[in-house]
């Protein structure tokens, strides 16, 4: 299709990836990545060939400066399919603005959809999925990340996190002082990768796992809705004050 088609990539088992993907990466004029090198690994994987065609670069660092670029081969009509490392762009990924930008300039914009960590974590979490607020990566800073978490406590819908397995322990450790320790969760690893685990337990519990055994490959932490009778004592004295405080405005 003419214009900008957004391509999800699998985001673990390579032959997550639907057919129609795999015809837009195969018929596109144009490839944008951003990460190079994995999608040409990809193409190759499923015999797809360049035949010539370029992959650019498109990424955090250089997005300023190449979608001017991108955005001119889409004027001279040329077909642009646009993946970002694994999984679905712009979800905790790159794609944003060049999808933005593109439609600014009146190109068409559409999506070859597929594989996205969140989802797939929803669907093997065993916590309820007709509500659910994705909250990507928590802030770096700890003090952010409890004030992120302490804003989501009560809210009524399963939060997703994405999350490093280097900083899980400490993370689950911040939710449990924010939500509780018996509140419920899962950390889902490796998805669709051949150590996929679904790990389930109060938040207390998990921190107490996780610090004891460092979790290996990419996880998603799943914490169930926040409920009155799971909300801590502070927990709701807050909510309280907040309440009052709205109310004598
Ligand atoms: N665009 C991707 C998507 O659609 O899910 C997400 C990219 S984000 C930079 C990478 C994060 O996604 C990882 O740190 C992890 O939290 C999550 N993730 C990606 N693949 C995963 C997998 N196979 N298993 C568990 N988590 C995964």
């Amino acid at each position: 299709p003419p214009g900008l088609t957004l391509v999800a990539t699998p985001i673990g088992n390579a032959r997550d990836i639907t057919l129609r993907a795999l015809d837009v990466l195969s018929s596109a004029d144009v490839l944008a990545a951003e990460d190079t090198r994995s999608l040409r690994k990809l193409l190759e994987i499923h015999g797809i060939s360049l035949g010539g065609r370029p992959v650019l670069a498109y990424h955090e660092h250089n997005g300023a400066k190449m979608r001017p670029q991108i955005l001119a081969a889409m004027a001279e009509g040329k077909s642009v399919a646009y993946a970002s490392e694994a999984g679905t762009p712009m979800i905790s990924d790159p794609g944003f603005d060049l999808a933005r930008a593109a439609t600014e300039a009146g190109h068409p914009v559409t999506s070859a959809p597929g594989a996205a960590a969140v989802v797939t974590a929803l669907t093997l979490a065993g916590l309820p999925t007709d509500r659910f607020l994705f909250a990507g990566f928590l802030p770096n800073q700890q003090s952010a990340r409890r004030r992120t978490l302490e804003e989501l406590a009560g809210v009524p819908a399963t939060l997703v996190f994405y999350e490093s397995p280097r900083r899980l322990a400490a993370m689950l450790r911040d939710a449990e002082a924010a939500l509780g320790a018996e509140r419920q969760g899962a950390v889902a690893r490796e998805l669709t990768k051949k150590f996929e685990e679904v790990r389930r337990g109060s938040l207390g519990e998990l921190a107490e796992f996780y610090e004891n055994s460092a979790a290996r490959g990419e996880v998603v932490v799943l914490i169930d809705r926040g409920r009155l009778e799971n909300v801590s004592g502070s927990d709701v004295t807050r909510a309280l004050e907040e309440a009052l405080q709205t109310m004598s405005v």
